[in-house]
């Protein structure tokens, strides 16, 4: 049992899912991580039942607002179900057999990232509580989804905020290539479930990816941090002039060759380059290169509040060089996946990024992640991914 301070049951009250250590009164029980806790606010009644994390600033994470619910194998196949029904009513279905099943607080599983390439499940256990509950939902996830395997893929840096030690491989079947191979809007990508970065694709982008695809049609494109080829071959598919695709990861790099390979596409429009964006934009600007549209896709700058204002500058100078780059009537589509750095901050950076260029630019559009990675009302923070589309005068 979790007693909370007076006042701190505030949050909860809102259904917001997290509670701080800051917050607790008194722990008794001596409940150990990942078991499930009633949560007392100061008046002695129970509001919550949540997973203790005694590793973690984040003490507790709050399974059912309902005092009586059971927290067991059965609540978890629930959680499962409705998760998946969200997906299943969702148009990107038909568009694409990629799919974020399970966006962790968001879909009522704190902690709990599941990813779908096409027959392949990737999971990721990224807090006490699921971590506790593992089997359960790799039984829940295998039987409600049919698919042939599924790989764990725990070894997110933020699993040490709560104790726990990162653990990567099969956990249910098996398959010998670790490239999966998925399609996106008829477009033909390989996923490294292994060795790819987070769950080996960043599916929140999809439907700015398509985006993008339909922009580029006679422009010369820049793409910034290209990954494994997401909005480069995108543009080329719809008909950029030519691809200059910047990606720092060999690793990366080699799958984003093979993803060109695998597409009916010119593949002589497309040059990938191995290099820090940083520098390389730095020297087509001094070389006086230009471009039509750019696209910025960086990788995490703050993950929290408290590196916000050494993100600003890092994408404050990216963006500023975008604008210099970019000809009059060229388009920037800018994105930020950084927790720290909110929707307005961002637009507030573009901004100046835009005076000091000396560019006059429009926001035409504003992208979002896409809705298998909904947002839950309650949870603001489940919002990481902000982006502009900006047409510079
Ligand atoms: N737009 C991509 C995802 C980009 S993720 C897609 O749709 O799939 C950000 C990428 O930036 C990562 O692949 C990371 O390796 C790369 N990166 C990080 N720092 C970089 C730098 N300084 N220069 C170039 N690429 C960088």
């Amino acid at each position: 049992m979790i007693s909370l301070k007076a006042g701190r049951e505030k949050s909860l009250r809102r259904r917001h899912p997290w509670i701080f250590s800051g917050a607790v009164e008194k722990v008794t029980d001596q409940p150990k991580a990942g078991d499930t806790v009633d949560v007392r606010s100061s008046s002695g009644q129970v509001i919550a039942r949540a997973a203790y994390s005694p590793a973690s600033q984040i003490r507790a994470r709050v399974w059912t607002f309902d005092a009586r619910e059971e927290v067991d194998a059965a609540f978890f196949r629930n959680r499962v179900t409705r998760a998946l029904a969200v997906r299943e009513a969702l148009p990107a279905t038909k568009h694409s057999n990629a799919m974020r099943l399970i966006h962790a607080e968001s879909d009522g599983l704190p902690g709990l990232v599941v990813d779908r390439y096409a027959d392949v499940l990737v999971a990721q256990f990224l807090a006490a509580g699921v971590e506790r509950w593992r089997d359960p939902i790799l039984d829940a996830l295998a039987e409600l989804t049919g698919c042939e395997a599924i790989y764990e893929r725990s070894d997110a840096e933020t699993r040490k905020l709560e104790g726990l030690e990162s653990r990567s491989g099969f956990v249910r079947g098996n398959r010998k290539a670790a490239r999966c191979p998925i399609i996106e809007y008829g477009l033909n990508f390989r996923v490294d479930v292994e060795q790819g970065q987070k769950t080996g694709f960043f599916l929140d982008q999809r439907e700015n990816r398509h985006r993008v695809r339909a922009l580029a049609a006679g422009r010369e494109v820049l793409d910034g941090f290209c990954y494994t080829g997401g909005f480069a071959i995108n543009a080329l598919a719809g008909g950029a002039k030519h691809v200059l695709a910047i990606e720092s990861s060999a690793p990366s790099l080699e799958v984003a060759r093979e993803n060109l390979a695998a597409n009916t596409v010119d593949a002589s429009r497309l040059e990938f380059m191995q290099a820090d964006a940083f520098a390389h934009l730095r020297k087509l600007r001094d070389g006086n290169a230009h471009f039509d549209l750019v696209v910025l896709d960086p990788p995490k700058f703050a993950p929290t509040a408290a590196q916000a204002k050494n993100a600003a500058r890092a994408y404050k100078d990216i963006n500023l060089l975008a604008f210099k780059l970019l000809r009059p009537g060229g388009l920037l589509a800018t994105f930020s996946c950084s927790g720290g750095v909110d929707a307005a901050l961002f637009q507030s950076i573009v901004a100046g990024a835009a005076v000091d260029a000396g560019a006059d630019a429009k926001i035409l559009e504003r992208f979002t992640a896409a809705a298998d990675h909904p947002v839950a009302l309650e949870f603001p923070e489940g919002e990481y991914l902000k982006g502009l589309l900006v047409l510079k005068t």
